[in-house]
């Protein structure tokens, strides 16, 4: 008689892992020992992140746990596009307050729905009880030298953005009651909290056409002041030119900040010399991925936000903090 921890392992997770895939080239050994041993290519990089999601700080405890699997696993995969790595395994930690069969199915489906879109293997993790709480740890792997950085931007780049800005931000503000939205709107906007979309294929069209680049995680002012603070640079971004969630356009007169600063949107910032600008769109076109020239790269430190006036908007660049 296997142990109810052992049980929801080989149920939820171990058949799950060992079915999703054909091909065992990269896997000497996955669930089952104390550790699980991984075939590195002796070429690569190996590219490692590891996020936690917790119950009522990330997400309320009644989400969807089709959301929860997917998201899970998604602010992982995002790591691994803004540095141009190609997914490969994940371990996963669960802790659960109690045993839910309800709730594990779902999860598992998000989880691996998104896992095998992308051919990320599940190779190990824990099951623990307590406070409801999740971590993925994802494993890439990069050509050597070739992991876009953080600390690559130079004077001259120009800065851009995928997809569009806002939407995670204004779906929690709709969640907080701050905002009511028409109904299309609150929909795509809460699918842009829940259910963000990894921008795997741009990272890893971005490798040698891309100098620095960062996932939004935080919010654009934040994550793009991370770049300009490992790069020793500044950045002037024209306003005007943001990439606006749909829900955002409503508003006659919009609060910049929310753009700017709101986070969980996990699109790409980066930035690419100007001679790389037609290669650049007409690579990102492929996937059918917007994406916004929004500013430069200066040598004068920090971030300056101008709007089409010509005036400053000064605006907050901390982001969100766990301990404040
Ligand atoms: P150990 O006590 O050696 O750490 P465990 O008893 O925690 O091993 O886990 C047994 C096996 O199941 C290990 O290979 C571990 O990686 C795997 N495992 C445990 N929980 C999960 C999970 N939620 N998802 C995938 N694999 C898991
Ligand atoms: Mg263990």
């Amino acid at each position: 008689m296997q142990s109810a921890e052992f049980q929801i392992i080989e149920r939820y997770f171990a058949a799950r892992a060992r079915a999703a895939y054909d091909s065992d080239a990269d896997l000497e050994l996955g669930i089952g020992d104390d550790c699980a041993l991984l075939r590195v290519p002796h070429d690569s990089e190996l590219a490692v992140s590891v996020d936690t999601l917790v119950a009522g700080v990330h997400y309320p405890p009644e989400t969807d746990p089709v959301d929860v699997g997917h998201k899970a696993l998604a602010v992982g995969l995002s790591d691994l596009a803004a540095m141009g790595a190609e997914p490969r395994w994940m371990t996963l930690a669960l802790t659960l307050p109690e045993v839910d069969e309800t709730w594990l199915a779902g999860f598992g489906r998000g989880f691996f729905a998104l896992a095998e879109r992308y051919g990320v293997r599940l190779v190990g993790g824990d099951t623990t009880r307590g406070p409801e709480s999740i971590t993925v740890q994802v494993h890439g792997t990069v050509p050597p030298g070739r992991a876009l950085r953080r600390s690559l931007a130079c004077p001259g780049d120009l800065v851009y953005v995928t997809g569009e800005l806002g939407g995670a931000g204004l779906a929690l503000l709709a969640r907080q009651g701050k905002v009511s939205l028409p109904a299309e709107h609150a929909t795509r906007a809460l699918e842009r909290l829940n259910c963000p979309e990894p921008r795997i294929r741009e990272g890893l069209a971005l490798r040698g056409i891309a100098h620095a680049a960062i996932d939004i995680s935080d919010g654009l002012a934040a994550d793009l002041g991370h770049i300009l603070k490992a790069s020793g640079v500044g950045a002037t971004l024209q306003l005007e030119r943001l990439p606006l969630a749909p829900g955002l356009t409503v508003y006659e007169t919009l609060d910049w900040n929310l753009p700017l600063c709101a986070g969980d949107d996990y699109e790409l910032c980066f930035t690419s010399p100007p001679g790389n600008q037609i290669r650049l769109l007409e690579v990102l076109e492929r996937f059918s991925c917007r994406c916004t020239c929004i500013g430069a790269i200066e040598n004068v430190p920090g971030l300056r936000c101008r709007l089409a006036n010509g005036e400053l908007f000064v605006t907050d660049t901390r982001g969100y903090e766990h301990f404040a």
